[in-house]
């Protein structure tokens, strides 16, 4: 599962354990971005930061793990590097990538579209506020998967912790008191979306 993961979120938790069983996957393996080309508008945290919350996050579900591949490449990710560079780590592994709606419809604009859908099975699972369209989709390289709602995103989780509000609860405690020890977040231009 790739992101940004700035913060990681129940969001992104949910979906990953419910993709893992639905599929009965041996591992969740989360791939925080290196610099992410598609987030240009605003700052992203250092690597090393959403790295260790995503970890935080994490560390307590056997079946959930965190790599590196993206966060040390240098240049911007792309998921094709991603899907290889796990690829060659894990040689007889089948790979899933799982996707939120969102992202899901940029898909065909990424680089090297055709190549992504023989390096892994996709799957685009909803997220609040977004819609679920596989309509430009090749045949069979897309499962689509249907979580509990959560209407977390990290740009909120964001804007939150700048204005004083409170983020417990929407992300993992670990989180909430690594954000606060690194000061995360704690000034920024509120509503500064990703994409
Ligand atoms: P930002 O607001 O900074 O864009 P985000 O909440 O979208 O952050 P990302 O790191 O961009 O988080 O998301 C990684 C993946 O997780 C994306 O594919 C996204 O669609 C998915 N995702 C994020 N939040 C949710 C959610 N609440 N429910 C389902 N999927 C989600
Ligand atoms: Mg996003």
């Amino acid at each position: 599962m790739g992101g940004t993961f700035d913060p990681v979120h129940h969001g992104h938790l949910v979906a990953a354990s419910e993709v893992q069983a639905r599929f009965n996957l041996d591992e969740v393996v989360f791939v925080p971005t290196g610099q992410p080309w598609q987030k240009g508008e605003r700052e992203v945290s250092p690597a090393e930061d959403r790295y260790l919350m995503t970890v935080i996050a994490t560390a307590s579900n056997p079946r959930f793990s965190v790599s590196r591949v993206d966060i040390d490449r240098s240049g911007p990710t792309y998921t094709v590097d991603t899907l290889q560079d796990l690829r060659a780590k894990r040689p007889d592994a089948e790979l899933f990538f799982i996707t939120g709606a969102d992202a899901l419809a940029q898909i065909l604009s990424w680089r090297d579209a055709e190549k992504l859908f023989g390096l892994a099975h996709f799957i685009g699972v909803t997220r609040p506020g977004y819609t679920l369209d596989d309509h430009h989709l090749p045949d069979g390289s897309v499962s689509l998967v249907e979580v509990p709602a959560m209407a977390i995103s990290s740009t909120a989780c964001r804007d939150r912790v700048a204005l004083g509000e409170p983020v417990w609860y929407l992300v993992p405690d670990g989180v909430v008191q690594y954000i606060q020890k690194r000061n995360l977040y704690a000034d920024r231009t509120i509503g500064c979306q990703s994409e």
